[in-house]
This record gives structure tokens, C-alpha cells and sequence, in this order.
């Protein structure tokens, strides 16, 4: 395989990531973005395990927001707080971003401010129209984020995953925790991101498996939420955005295929996003990183086995688990259980972070129940066996 040209449709985590890293092997890359740099409504939480994969994170640190500690709200309102040993890092995206596409350009990728219009083939490879001007390309990686044209182009038949949708405020407020408020009819979650000069707040909410929420509910809904729960905090005086989660509640939808001969989708143009978190920044690198190793082994038609080896079974897990995850009598437990066990803190410290997995949550939960259940039994015993 000789030097390629490829195209980069997106500069976002995904797409800056697979540019830095095609250019670093000596590839002609070209991304596009119109919008960069821009600040993409999201949490801009990184946790440790992404910090840990992606040891260049650190180097941003400074720019970061470093949250140790959390509080989680049941339906009912019971809670619990519990810090973790190393920080969740939260990042204004704008910065993150940039610092993406900084590495990248340094890589000797050309960044253009275009929009990609449309894709379609041509004698060999591809032929980009991006507001008016044509690109050919050999090689195609849709990075262009969860409504993707690219994916359009290459994948037509692709089942509809944007049935999570989004609704939040930045706003100029400061909060030393990350906070999560859970709801009965377990359809999403509210949460709160403290930023490095702002909160971000938001609502995502799923319509089921049935279709997509909608933007209008959705907001309505946060409105709502936090004049009962956080009548302090004003959105109004904060600046309102709304936006897609790729959240694939089907898990036959990671059958299909996210690369070909000639073409990848990265990131969450790929629906790479943990279904039950929301965690998309990790999967959007790792996506990326995954493309990029096949392309260093000269196969980048591999890409699909490749992701699918590294971290496909971790997504497939949460879209498998997502209802049972949300359900109101789960999360009413674990947080109930959490308030009076240190080590269910524990367990939900390492989820935060990143270091649990989904495959053995189960497992460890009713382990720590077990354990915390019979340290209570002993300490009530305790006292009766000393007045004997
Ligand atoms: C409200 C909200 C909160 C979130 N919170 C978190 C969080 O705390 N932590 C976390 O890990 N994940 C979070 N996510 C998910 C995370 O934002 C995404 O998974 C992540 O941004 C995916 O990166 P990406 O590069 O694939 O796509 P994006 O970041 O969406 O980037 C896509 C880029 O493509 C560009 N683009 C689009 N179309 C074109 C085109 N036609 N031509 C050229 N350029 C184009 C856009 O301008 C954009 O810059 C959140 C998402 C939302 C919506």
C-alpha cells in the first residue's frame, strides 16, 4: 500500500484523532470541518480509563476541570456520594477539540473549514463536493458526528440509532461535583457537569426502542427538573442547545459493518458510544485508533474486525443492558445500597472511572450486597455477644 490521499470529514475527536494519526504514518490527509473550532454541547467529561488509553490527555490537564467527587439522586430522591482516587477530567470542548486538530495539523494534516456536502464514488476512491469545491480522495472516513452524511452516502440502509436526544444549558454557575439525578419512568437521566468557568446541565432523554424523544419535551422536561430540584440555578441566564446522543438500544445494530475497501465511519458517526454512560469522547478515539492501526498494518479494510476485536463486545454489552440498567427499581437499589455500604461506593467509584466492567457489574453488586449485608448483621450482633 503506497501513500494514500484520504479525507477526513469532521474535525471533531474522531476525525482529528484518525488524521493525526494517518498523517504521522505519512498518509495526504485533508479534514474538513466549517464549524471548528466550535464548542459542541456535550458534558466534556473524559474519564481515567480514556486518560489511561490516551496517556496525551494528561498533557491537557491543565485545561481541564478535575472532578473527584459525585452524588447520585434516586427516583425516590434517596442519595449517594462518593469520591473516586483519581479524577474524572472536564474539558470545554472547544479547547479539547483544538488540541486534537493542533496534533494533527503538526502531523502534517491540511485542515480546511468546509462543509461536505455530499460523497459519492468515482473512478478510484471518492469525490467530496464541499461547498462547491471537489476533492478526490482514495481513502473516505466519515468523522462527521451523530447525523452523518458520510454514513448516509455509504451506508443507506443503516438502522436509525439517534433515539436518544439531549437538551442542557451552560451555565455561569459553580458546582464541586458531578451529579446525576435518576427518574421513575426510567427513560434518561439529568445531570450536572461542573466546567473550568461554568456548569454544564443537561437532559437526555430515550423515547424506548420504539423511536426518538422529543427536543421539545426534552426541554420542557429540564425546565421543569430543575426549578423543583435546583431552583438556585437560572438557565436563563445561560446559553440552551439540544443535540443527538447516538444511544443503540438494539444490539443487532453492532452487526453492521462500520468500514470497508475504502471507507470507515469513527466515532459517533460509527454510533460508537457507550449506550448505558453516554461516554462518547473514549469510543470516538478509540474508534479512530483502531482505524489507524489497521491502515499502519497496510489493511485498512480490516477496521471492522479491528474495533470489533478491541472494544465491540463492551458496546454491544451496554446497548444489552441499557433498559435493565435504567430501570427505576435497579437504580433505587444500588443507590440505596450505596448509601449504606462502602463497598458499593467503591463499585460505583470504579464505574465512574471507567474500571468496571459490564460483563462482571452483576457479579461484584451482589457480591459487595452480601458482604455489606453481613458486616451490618456483625456489628449488630456485636453488641449483644459482649453484654452475654
Ligand atoms: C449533551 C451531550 C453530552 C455529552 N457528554 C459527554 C461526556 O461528558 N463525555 C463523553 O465522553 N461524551 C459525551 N457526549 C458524547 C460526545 O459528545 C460524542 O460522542 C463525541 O463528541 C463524538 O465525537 P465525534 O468526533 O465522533 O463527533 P463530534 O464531536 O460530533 O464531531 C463531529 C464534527 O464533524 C463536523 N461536521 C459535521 N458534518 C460535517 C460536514 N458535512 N462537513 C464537515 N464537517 C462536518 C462537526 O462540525 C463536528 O466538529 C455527550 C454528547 C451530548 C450530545
Amino acid at each position: 500500500m503506497g501513500r494514500l490521499r484520504i479525507g477526513v470529514v469532521g474535525g471533531g475527536p474522531a476525525g482529528a484523532y484518525a488524521a493525526w494519526q494517518a498523517a504521522a504514518q505519512g498518509h495526504e490527509v485533508t479534514l474538513f470541518d466549517h464549524r471548528a473550532p466550535w464548542e459542541k454541547p456535550c458534558g466534556g467529561g473524559i474519564t481515567v480509563k480514556a486518560q489511561d488509553e490516551f496517556p496525551w490527555i494528561g498533557e491537557l490537564e491543565p485545561r481541564a476541570r478535575e472532578v473527584t467527587e459525585f452524588r447520585f439522586r434516586s427516583p425516590t430522591d434517596r442519595e449517594v456520594e462518593f469520591g473516586c482516587p483519581r479524577p474524572t477530567l472536564i474539558f470545554a470542548r472547544a479547547e479539547f477539540d483544538e488540541a486534537v486538530r493542533e496534533r494533527a495539523r503538526a502531523a502534517g494534516a491540511r485542515q480546511l473549514a468546509l462543509k461536505v456536502q455530499s460523497v459519492e464514488r468515482g473512478r478510484a476512491g471518492w469525490v467530496l463536493d464541499a461547498q462547491g469545491e471537489r476533492f478526490e480522495v482514495d481513502f473516505l472516513i466519515g468523522a462527521d458526528g451523530a447525523v452523518s452524511t458520510v454514513r448516509e452516502s455509504v451506508l443507506p440502509d443503516f438502522p436509525d440509532f439517534l433515539n436518544s436526544i439531549a437538551a442542557g444549558f451552560f451555565i455561569p454557575a459553580r458546582l464541586e461535583r458531578i451529579e446525576t439525578k435518576f427518574f421513575a419512568d426510567a427513560r434518561g437521566y439529568l445531570w450536572f457537569f461542573p466546567r473550568p468557568d461554568h456548569l454544564s446541565v443537561g437532559l437526555c432523554l430515550w423515547g424506548g426502542e420504539s423511536g426518538a424523544a422529543a427536543g421539545r419535551e426534552t426541554r420542557q422536561r429540564l425546565l421543569e427538573l430543575l426549578e423543583t430540584y435546583y431552583p438556585d440555578l437560572d438557565p436563563g441566564s445561560g446559553k440552551g442547545y439540544g443535540a443527538f446522543i447516538p444511544t443503540i438500544m438494539n444490539p443487532d445494530c453492532w452487526k453492521v459493518p462500520r468500514g470497508g475497501r475504502d471507507w470507515a465511519l469513527v466515532g459517533d458517526a460509527g454510533g460508537f458510544v457507550d449506550a448505558i454512560t453516554g461516554e462518547g469522547i473514549f469510543y470516538a478515539l478509540r474508534s479512530a485508533r483502531a482505524w489507524s492501526r489497521a491502515l499502519a498494518a497496510g489493511r485498512p479494510e480490516t477496521y471492522d474486525k479491528v474495533w470489533r476485536s478491541e472494544f465491540g463486545h463492551e458496546l454491544a454489552k451496554a446497548s444489552a443492558l441499557v433498559h435493565r440498567f435504567y430501570h427505576p427499581r435497579f437504580i433505587e437499589r444500588v443507590i440505596g445500597f450505596g448509601a449504606k455500604s462502602a463497598s458499593v461506593r467503591r463499585l460505583l467509584s470504579d464505574l465512574v472511572m471507567g474500571n468496571q466492567s459490564y460483563v462482571t457489574l452483576r457479579r461484584r453488586l451482589q457480591r459487595e450486597i452480601v458482604r455489606g449485608a453481613a458486616r451490618r448483621m456483625t456489628r449488630f450482633l456485636k453488641p449483644a455477644a459482649a453484654a452475654r
